[in-house]
């Protein structure tokens, strides 16, 4: 794996650090609910994949996160979809993380669903406040939600990754995948 391997133990640092909003989006929405819906384990387990958690990792991780549940439930309901994720059941083909064209113009989330594209998905007001909670600079805010405004989200998402990542200087490419914005940012802090 390019990436290397990471354990469920990291998870919540390395998404902190280094994913993009809709990944620390869903994995904020699995820390307060203990639990989210279909889209968004597929969105968040596939590229959690993509980052290197192996397929054990994986049960682990999402068994923690699943803390409201018994086990009994956990493997009826949810350890199918994770070995399947990752090629193990049904036509176990190796399904790839999605792109980030994929996650903005498929599937929109519907109300209690949090997979999807912040910057295509959330309100404006629900886009702005995460923004300022993430203590992002008014200044910097302004631009990214002009971005959206005129439907470039992927370039919001890249000068998201421009301005919470100041240490960079060079100019990098528009973001098309979660797992590039992930990579790049990590590459970055081992610099
Ligand atoms: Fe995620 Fe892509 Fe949207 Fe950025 S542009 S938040 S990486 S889907």
């Amino acid at each position: 794996n390019a990436t290397g391997s990471i354990t469920a133990k990291e998870v919540d640092s390395f998404i902190h650090h280094h994913a993009p909003l809709c990944m620390r989006n869903l994995h904020d929405s699995l820390r307060a609910d203990k639990h989210i819906k279909y889209g968004g384990r597929l969105q968040y387990g596939l590229f959690l994949k993509g980052i290197g958690l192996s397929v054990e990792e994986a049960m682990v991780f999402w068994r923690q996160a699943f803390a409201n549940i018994t086990d009994d439930k956990f493997q009826k309901e949810y350890a199918y979809n994770i070995r399947y994720n990752y090629g193990l059941e049904g036509k176990r083909a190796n399904f790839k993380p999605f792109s980030c064209s994929k996650i903005i113009t498929s599937n929109p989330p519907s109300t209690g669903e949090n997979h999807g594209c912040p910057f295509r998905h959330f309100s404006s007001g629900n886009l702005e406040a995460r923004l300022r909670r993430d203590n992002i600079n008014g200044a910097h805010v302004d631009e990214i939600l002009d971005l959206v405004r005129n439907k470039h989200y992927q370039l919001a998402c890249t000068k998201h990754f421009e301005v919470t990542h100041p240490q960079n200087k060079e100019k990098i490419d528009n973001i098309e995948h979660p797992n590039t914005y992930y990579e790049l940012s990590k590459r970055l802090a081992e610099k």
